[in-house]
């Protein structure tokens, strides 16, 4: 088996996978390691994503397509409801499969998918190789890109500060639940402290009766094991005498982005990096896109004349021009959220957005209905949406 590597990839999620095709696409040699048997399993994932942003940034195929979503509902503390039409064609995704061919895709580009072989340990050598220690021996790359989530032990291990404050991590319980009481064409978002506090739960339609049921608590009032006892607390009210399947709980970042994202041959991508939305907590979007320009970019570094650190750099630079603005604006969103919102405020947003025409709610007017009560915040928003 070969054991060197051009460009090594630790962990085969949206980030790994598009990292590892785009670097062996590009005809470098690329050893994609994983630590669990199957890529995408088990899913701990709402699997929600806006259509243009994964057609965009992948190659979609129909098959990944759980569920199409028309429209959104927010449920208010007092059990107002208001319907958000969706400016962009939202879908649930199937992940397991989502991911198993994205990292097949890496496979058929040229790719050596390294499965059941978590990386433990990571030092450079006197040459500058990185030697990647794992559970079946030492492998050696030039460049090494971690993509290993959101415990990111290895950025840790190369020196990166991946540490999260409590109020930048969501402390999140999910489960799937069949029951006939799913609106199949909605997902439905619940707010307020009995519910979520500091978060939301929400109820993400994957059609043929299932849904994937979870919710988010800010890591400032969260507790262990607080998050699985919101949740079932939650289904049992919301969707009495349905069926779960078996509950998981993970932790999604809502913060900035690390950086550097770039570091003398190392390259830090997806929910390692802390590349999600912090409003919303998706980032598998963010991942595809990190993915693909980190493994295309590492390609082009081993190619170049130019210094390989200063080409690496561009990884950084492109991601933000892309998303950077957009992540900005949901950390400082996030905060105002997390900070100066209760359940009255909830339920007098709520009220004044249902005297709207329904055509006329946007996520824009939620934002501008919250920041309106709170002018130096407005004047801030209008900077970063200007
Ligand atoms: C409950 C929950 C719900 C979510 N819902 C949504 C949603 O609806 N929409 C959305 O856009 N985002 C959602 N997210 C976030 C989304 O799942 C992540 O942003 C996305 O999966 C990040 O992709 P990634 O490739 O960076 O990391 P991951 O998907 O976490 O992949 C990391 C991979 O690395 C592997 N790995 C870790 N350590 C090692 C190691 N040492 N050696 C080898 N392999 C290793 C892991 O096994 C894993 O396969 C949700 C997250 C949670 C927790």
């Amino acid at each position: 088996m070969n054991r060197q590597f051009d460009i090594a990839v630790i962990g085969a999620g949206p980030a790994g996978s598009m990292a590892a095709f785009a670097a062996a696409k590009a005809g470098k040699s690329v050893a994609l390691f994983e630590r669990n048997s199957k890529p995408g399993t088990p899913v701990r994932c709402g699997e929600g994503i806006g259509m243009r942003s994964l057609t965009a940034h992948s190659d979609a195929r129909p098959e990944w397509i759980r569920q199409q979503i028309s429209r959104s509902i927010m449920i208010a503390p007092d059990g107002t409801k208001v319907s958000i039409d969706e400016i962009d064609k939202s879908v649930i995704l199937d992940r397991e499969r989502m991911d198993g061919d994205l990292a097949r895709d890496a496979e058929q580009a040229g790719a050596q998918l390294i499965a059941n072989n978590a990386v433990n340990d990571i030092h450079r050598n006197q040459n500058g190789k990185y030697v990647l220690e794992t559970v079946s021996g030492e492998y050696l790359t030039t460049i090494v890109i971690v993509a290993d989530g959101v415990e990111s032990r290895i950025a840790r291990k190369l020196g990166w500060n991946t540490r999260l404050a409590p109020n930048d991590i969501e402390s999140c319980a999910f489960t799937r639940v069949t029951s006939p009481l799913i609106d199949q064409d909605a997902c439905i978002f619940h707010v307020g402290s009995q519910v979520a506090p500091g978060g939301y739960a929400w109820i993400f339609p994957r059609g043929k009766g299932e849904a994937n049921v979870g919710l988010g608590l800010s890591g400032t009032h969260s507790k262990a094991g607080a998050a699985k006892e919101f949740l079932l607390r939650f289904i049992d009210r919301e969707l009495p005498g349905s069926k779960t399947g078996e509950l998981h709980c993970g932790g999604v970042p809502v913060t900035r982005y690390v950086r550097p994202l770039v570091r003398e041959g190392a390259m830090l991508v997806g929910d390692a990096a802390r590349q999600v939305n912090c409003l919303s907590g998706a980032g598998i979007a963010y991942s595809l896109f990190a993915g693909k320009i980190a493994g295309t970019v590492a390609a082009q570094a081993l190619s170049s004349e130019i210094p390989q650190y200063n080409v690496l750099k561009e990884y950084e630079k492109q991601w933000k021009t892309r998303y950077g603005k957009q992540q900005e604006r949901s950390f400082i969103l996030k905060e105002f959220v997390t900070q100066h919102t209760d359940d009255a405020f909830l339920n007098n947003i709520a009220a004044k957005l249902t005297k709207k025409r329904k055509n006329k709610i946007r996520y824009i007017t939620v934002f501008l209905s919250t920041f309106s009560r709170h002018p130096i915040l407005m004047f801030k928003a209008f900077k970063l949406f200007g």
